[in-house]
């Protein structure tokens, strides 16, 4: 076993699918010194993920690779219901116009396109390095480092490298949290369906730009419209039948038959998945993290899984960052379980229950019939859920929700101006007022402030929530709200802390 000569890092990402590509880029965003150990040698070539939400984007954004990402990308008009002959039961429409995050709702995006980009731009960090074809094979920890052990599957040569933190991007299988010793929480959905990839080889508008729901008892199916040329339909597989026999061509053609032909389309792949919902009990282990689908799988219906992993990273990042800087302890990151987990935990809910609206022939009968039941989709919650209980619980309601973006009178953006960082956002007359000593104690914890002077639609912001300014953390969440002077002052005096990183109101 050789110990790599440069073998020591502030923290290791194993697995660079999106989550531990996003996290690498948010590490070499922050100037954090990070190794990614990758099994392939490529980013994996098919489909999977075909819609992130505006909340992924923004984190795009932070990682300055927004604008890359917007040629590959088409805006999402929403969803349809439609009942065995095609009749619409229910309408679920995204707005084309921006959300408070200055992003759009839905966006449809082919996996391999994104994950081309964001691998790119791990070429901008010097401090971030990539191994390819490194398949990780063994972890330890102690008190002042873990160890990884990995096979360069190029040469056959075993190796070791140092690191303050591992984090664990390696996917559903996930090794990492293997020797973290962390089961799953199984939320009950296992169900294995055909996913079809086409390419069409002529128009097909009549196919619809919509996402179709087909609630038809006898086998429900998705119809997803994908980025240029390309189709999906997933397609529920019955318990008895085989899943290699659902895989012959004739037998795809069969099941597309009502709405596609070999005369429309190539087949670019067809594989049976078992969609799956469950999430670790343990995020952490000492040294070790998981986030992405390590740490948490969905059914596709929400489109929320690679999302859901994305905002691990966010979560996560700043926090390794203020760490592995000395700006804050250890007991920081327990925050990231904490907040996340839950989080999750509500989108998997909704996507199981709108599984259930896709699948069940009692569902899609009260809908055909225009009955509404608790758990049909005019019922469903979509907002956004909360942050669990830790940096961010308590207070206002605000709290533990994402702040709004804010475009600024020179054009820009608000989180372009603030970075990967702390930001105040206050009232003109507030930040005015600010104090020389103030102003620097901001300064000097790394907080940027924002008057409502230079952000269009932040007095208004402010005023709705009767607030004279408001804390948000590096991953946009509100972390305090202020409102009077003493609340500022505690604001201050957190701040002022070793730790840094202002801890819970
Ligand atoms: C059919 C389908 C449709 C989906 N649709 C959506 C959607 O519309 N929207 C959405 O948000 N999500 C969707 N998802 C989910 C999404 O694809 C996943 O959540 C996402 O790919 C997870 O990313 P990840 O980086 O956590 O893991 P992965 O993409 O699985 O990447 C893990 C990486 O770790 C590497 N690795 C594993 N073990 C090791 C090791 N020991 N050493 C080194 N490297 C290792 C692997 O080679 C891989 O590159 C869908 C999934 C499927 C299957």
């Amino acid at each position: 076993m050789s110990s790599d000569s440069s073998s020591s890092f502030d923290v290791v990402v194993v697995g660079r699918g999106p989550v531990g590509s996003t996290l690498a880029n948010l590490l070499g965003v922050c100037g954090v010194r990070t190794l990614v150990l990758e099994r392939e040698a490529k980013a994996y070539h098919l489909p999977r993920a075909v819609h992130f939400d505006d909340e992924s984007m923004r984190v795009f954004q932070t990682i300055g690779l927004s604008e890359a990402i917007r040629p590959h990308v088409i805006l999402s008009p929403g969803m349809r219901f439609v009942d065995a002959e095609g009749r619409l039961v229910l309408d679920w429409p995204r707005s084309a116009e921006l959300t408070p995050m200055g992003w759009h709702l839905s966006y449809r995006f082919h996996q391999p396109d994104l994950e081309q980009v964001l691998n790119d731009g791990l070429d901008r960090w010097a401090h971030v390095t990539v191994r390819n074809c490194c398949d990780v094979f063994a972890l330890d920890q102690d008190e002042t480092s873990a160890r990884v052990r990995y096979e360069d599957l190029c040469t056959g040569q075993r190796a070791e490298v140092r690191a303050g933190y591992v984090v664990g991007c390696d996917g559903a299988r996930s090794l990492v949290r293997r020797f973290i010793c962390s089961a799953m929480d199984d939320l009950g959905f296992h169900e294995r369906w055909l996913v079809i990839d086409v390419l069409l080889k002529r128009d097909r508008p009549d196919l619809c730009d919509y996402s179709i729901q087909h609630c038809n008892p006898q086998r429900p199916a998705t119809y997803v419209r994908g980025t240029g040329n390309r189709r999906r339909w997933e397609i529920t597989i019955h318990p008895d039948e085989d899943a290699m026999a659902a895989t012959e061509p004739d037998r795809i053609w069969s099941l597309l038959a009502r709405w596609i032909t070999p005369q429309d389309a190539d087949i670019e792949r067809a594989a049976v998945y078992t969609f799956h919902s469950a999430i670790a009990k343990q995020w952490r282990n000492g040294r070790l993290f998981l986030a992405g689908d390590s740490a948490h799988q969905t059914p596709p219906f929400l489109g929320q899984g690679m999302c859901a992993g994305i905002r691990d990273a966010a979560n996560l990042a700043w926090k390794l960052w203020h760490v592995v800087r000395g700006r804050a302890d250890h007991g920081l990151l327990d925050t990231y379980q904490s907040e996340r987990a839950p989080h999750v935990r509500e989108y998997i809910e909704l996507a199981i229950r709108l599984g259930g609206l896709i699948n069940t022939k009692a569902m899609a009968a009260g809908l055909a019939a225009g009955v509404p039941r608790q758990d049909a989709p005019a019922k469903l919650d979509v907002r956004t859920p909360l942050l669990g209980p830790g940096l961010s619980a308590g207070d206002t309601g605000l709290v533990g929700r994402l702040a709004p973006q804010f475009t600024l009178s020179d054009g820009g953006r608000s989180d372009d101006r603030v970075g990967y960082a702390f930001a105040l956002l206050a009232d003109a007359s507030f930040a005015g007022a600010l104090s020389p000593r103030e102003r620097a104690a901001l300064a000097t914890a790394g907080v940027a402030v924002l008057g409502s002077d230079e952000a269009a639609g932040l007095s208004a912001w402010l005023s709705q929530n009767d607030i004279a300014a408001a804390l948000v953390r590096p991953d946009r969440y509100l972390l305090r709200t202020v409102r009077c002077d003493r609340d500022f002052a505690e604001l201050l005096a957190a701040l002022n802390n070793t730790a840094r990183v202002p801890p819970v109101a």
